[in-house]
């Protein structure tokens, strides 16, 4: 199965009991069920202590800190033994970027077992009661006790972890209204979620208070982070350096300028498609039909923000 996108990690995770809602879904999963597959994840060493974990199924960062791991999330839960088996040691600390079932999947396993989560408040109040999907008409149920956040936060936070300084903060209604970044400051990786995305289309979660124009400011707030050595890490895609950060914020940035102007000036996603407002940037995009309807989502939801006085 080619897994590409969240959705379609959802339906992989949950497809098999759709429409049982009798049955107590995630929850009662059996460890087995819940990791079928044990092999380990394909890993990469960004620094002597930082590991990156690939294909669960996007990307986590492992911090090795002498007295456990701490994880920044924790892929779509059938992956979660792999992750789990890709692992130099018990996860003692994970951080969720966001609340989407590929980043917490494995919040469950890890919970259970003892790690303290973290995550942006949002995260938590997402994670602590079922969510709809809109572009599915569905619900997801929500994830059991032992998945949801612990340690929330609204701002920035810091914490040691063995030698390291972790910084951790929230990006604004970048991808979601959750998103935060973790920054491990000793070894210069930065870890994104999906608040940068190099590879597959960017995502505007719009239901759930992600926008373009969030999206900008977020991506300044990282650059302002990192540095040239700085090793960046979205939740898909290579890892990315400062300049590639700088060359997707000023498409990202050209977008905005254009599908702003464009949302005061009465047209709709459609009309901009066909104005060939996504042959403007240097970037093909799957699908940039859905690509504009998010975007116009997010736009008539923070209206006020660039659209001037209403009444
Ligand atoms: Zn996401």
């Amino acid at each position: 199965m080619k897994i590409t996108d969240r959705r379609s990690v959802l339906k992989a995770g949950l497809g098999g009991l759709a429409g049982a809602a009798s049955l107590p879904l995630i929850g009662g999963l059996s460890a087995c069920a819940r990791g079928a597959s044990a092999e380990p994840l394909a890993t990469q060493a960004l620094t002597d202590r930082v590991m990156l974990v690939t294909g669960a199924p996007g990307n986590l960062v492992a911090l090795s800190s002498g007295d456990g791991v701490l994880l920044v999330d924790s892929g779509a839960e059938p992956m979660a033994r792999s992750v789990q088996a890709s692992l130099p040691a018990r996860v003692r600390t994970l951080f969720n970027t966001h609340y989407h079932a590929d980043q917490t999947g494995g919040n469950a396993l890890f919970g259970e077992e003892g790690a303290t989560i973290h995550a942006h408040e949002i995260t938590r109040q997402w994670l602590s009661a079922n969510y709809y999907v809109p572009a599915e008409d569905r619900w997801v149920p929500a994830p059991p006790e032992a998945a949801r956040p612990t340690e929330t936060f609204r701002q920035t936070g810091e914490m040691t972890a063995g030698d390291e300084t972790v910084e951790y903060g929230y990006l604004l209604e970048a991808h979601t209204r959750g998103d935060i970044y973790v920054f491990f400051r000793d070894s210069n990786v930065l870890a994104v979620g999906d608040v940068a995305s190099p590879q597959r289309d960017p995502s505007l979660d719009w239901y759930a208070g992600g926008w373009l124009g969030g999206r900008v400011d977020a991506m300044d707030d990282l650059l302002a982070m990192v540095n040239d050595d700085t090793k960046i890490v979205p939740a898909y895609g290579p890892v990315m350096s400062r300049a590639d950060l700088q060359a997707e914020r000023d498409m990202m940035t050209h977008l905005y300028d254009r599908t702003t102007e464009l949302c005061v000036t009465g047209h709709s996603a459609e009309d901009m498609y066909e104005m060939g407002v996504m042959d403007e940037v240097d970037r093909e995009f799957e699908d940039p039909q859905k690509f504009l309807y998010d975007v116009m989502k997010g736009l008539w939801a923070h209206y006020t923000n660039f659209g001037g006085a209403t009444v």
